[in-house]
């Protein structure tokens, strides 16, 4: 998987360190671990997906921009996989999900796979989190047909907010805050479950 993600562009070592050393397998279903490190996305009940390995390599590649993090956010902790890569290239990992069922096993998983460093909250992104000010990168993993301007916020200045952004078509963004205002670019074509209000139970 390590050598197609290269082959795909991925030159962070750091971060294909990072893909190299968590085991997808554990993060789904039994039946679907044969197919783990093929890129795909595969199911993870809820209607939701664990996305391509290739995506959330290079949401990581791009939220770490060649400099060590800090504090990071994910929004859509889903099964936990992608918070468990953001682990090993983080010091704190901050990760909300909406479904509560998904959250709470992504919590135990996360748990018994000893990833101490990541918080999860059953929270809706949709909402104000001030509490988490000031991040240096915070990873959306639901795709928006609008900026959430409240996300910007949170950044610390030089921090990036990397967002599947669109609505006919979906594209992975990255918007890097300035001291006044904010820079954006948009990057490969993606295809995310959709950014919803709300907190539910399953
Ligand atoms: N990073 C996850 C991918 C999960 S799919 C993984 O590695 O498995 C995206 C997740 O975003 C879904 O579980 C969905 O419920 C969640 N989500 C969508 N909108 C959200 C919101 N406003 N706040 C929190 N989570 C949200």
């Amino acid at each position: 998987m390590i050598d197609r993600l290269r082959g795909e562009g991925i030159a962070d070592e750091v971060v294909l360190q990072a893909l190299g050393v968590v085991p997808r397998h554990l993060f789904v279903e039994e039946a679907l671990a044969s197919r783990a490190y093929d890129d795909v996305s595969l199911p993870i009940g809820s209607g939701q997906t664990i996305s391509r390995p290739l995506t959330v390599a290079r949401s990581c590649e791009l939220a770490r921009a060649g400099a060590p993090l800090n504090r990071v956010l994910e929004i859509g902790t889903g099964c936990g996989y992608q918070a468990a890569v953001l682990s090993q290239i983080a010091k704190e990992v901050y990760s909300i999900e909406r479904i509560g069922t998904l959250l709470s096993g992504a919590r135990v998983r996360l748990r018994s796979l000893g990833y101490h460093n990541v918080r999860v909250k059953h929270a809706d992104g949709s909402e104000a989190l001030d509490a988490l000010f000031p991040l240096n990168a915070i990873v959306v993993a639901a795709g928006a047909s609008a900026l959430p301007e409240h996300l910007i916020e949170l950044l610390a200045p030089q921090g990036r907010l990397i967002i599947p952004l669109g609505s006919t078509k979906q594209y992975l963004t990255e918007v890097i805050k300035l001291e006044s205002g904010y820079d954006i670019k948009n990057h490969d074509e993606v295809s995310f479950v959709p950014f919803l209000s709300g907190v539910v139970v399953k």
